[in-house]
């Protein structure tokens, strides 16, 4: 058996490519704005990725950066004049917050029409119902254009994934049972973990943990998606897969980096201009 290693950065960079000779013909173009509070590093750094990638495909892209005593009412207020503004496309609040500052209360201020995360209970409860949402997120959709580009059977598979966050696995749960997958999703209380994952076709990891998972936790011929992006005891970046042990036991894996991670910025670029396109077809 020969082990398909899913080349995430190409997917991602045919997407942008494509999405960049979209934006290239647009008289006025997409404006996504991203709201930082605070100085927390991984966030600054995760932003400024962001806005570079928007800046490369022509899309204007404006970072608010607040100072982290900033409270909830200014936040809510900010973010309903960007919905109000009709030059603003799509807005993304950098998680996390300062404690002071209830996430939930700030992703429901956003605009549906203008969640560009996907992460608004609008969006959210349309994509649970199988209806068309303005927006999904980001990381599942990456992964399910990934699973298609490579011709993964979905409909009728085992998918089991790991992690139910809001931004990973309750979404992705969702898209995947649109897809006619059988789907079970695991967390830190679920029992005979590795019973559950040893039944999965395609098995997506979630968690936050290197080397979570390892080759007993799969059966032959499994497909690994790898979401996680972690830090080994050398600081290098690393999934939650142990990688190696488990490849000969693979049909597809997705390496970190180079896997699922560059898939979800481009997906960021790709809702943004969808969201751009829904508000100019209105
Ligand atoms: P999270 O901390 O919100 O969720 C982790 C999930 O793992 C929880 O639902 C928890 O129940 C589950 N979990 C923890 N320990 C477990 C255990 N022992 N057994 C079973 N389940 C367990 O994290 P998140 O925001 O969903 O992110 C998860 C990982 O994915 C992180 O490494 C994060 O950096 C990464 N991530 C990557 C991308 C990407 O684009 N590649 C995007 C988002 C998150």
């Amino acid at each position: 058996m020969t082990t398909t290693i899913i080349d995430g950065l190409y997917y991602a960079n045919k997407i942008i490519n494509e999405i960049k000779t979209k934006v290239d013909k647009l008289k006025i173009k997409p404006k996504l704005v991203v709201i930082l509070v605070g100085n927390d590093n991984a966030s600054q750094i995760y932003v400024n990725n962001k806005q570079k990638r928007c800046l490369e495909v022509g899309i204007m892209s404006e970072v608010l950066h607040f100072d982290e005593n900033i409270n909830q009412t200014e936040l809510l207020d900010i973010i309903k004049q960007l919905n109000e503004d009709t030059e603003v496309n799509a807005i993304l609040v950098q998680m996390p917050l300062p404690k002071h500052i209830n996430p939930d209360k700030i992703v429901e201020a956003i605009s549906p029409v203008k969640d560009v995360d996907g992460f608004h209970p609008y969006n959210v409860g349309k994509l649970a119902l199988n209806m068309t949402p303005y927006s999904i997120a980001c990381t599942p959709s990456g992964i399910l254009k990934l699973l298609n580009a490579y011709n993964i059977k979905i409909n009728g598979k085992h998918v089991v994934i790991i992690g139910r966050s809001n931004i990973v696995g309750r979404p992705l749960m969702s898209l995947l049972l649109n897809n006619n997958a059988t789907v079970t999703v695991c967390h830190s209380k679920t029992e005979n973990l590795k019973e559950i994952t040893n039944t999965a076709d395609i098995l997506i990891s979630a968690v936050g943990k290197s080397n979570f998972i390892n080759s007993a936790f799969v059966k032959h011929n499994v497909c690994i998606i790898d979401v996680g992006i972690n830090r080994d005891k050398n600081n290098k970046i690393t999934g939650d897969v142990d990688f190696n042990d488990i490849f000969d036991k693979c049909s597809f894996i997705t390496p970190v980096p180079k896997g699922v991670g560059p898939m979800t910025i481009a997906m960021l670029l790709q809702n943004t201009l969808n969201l751009y396109d829904i508000q100019n077809k209105k």
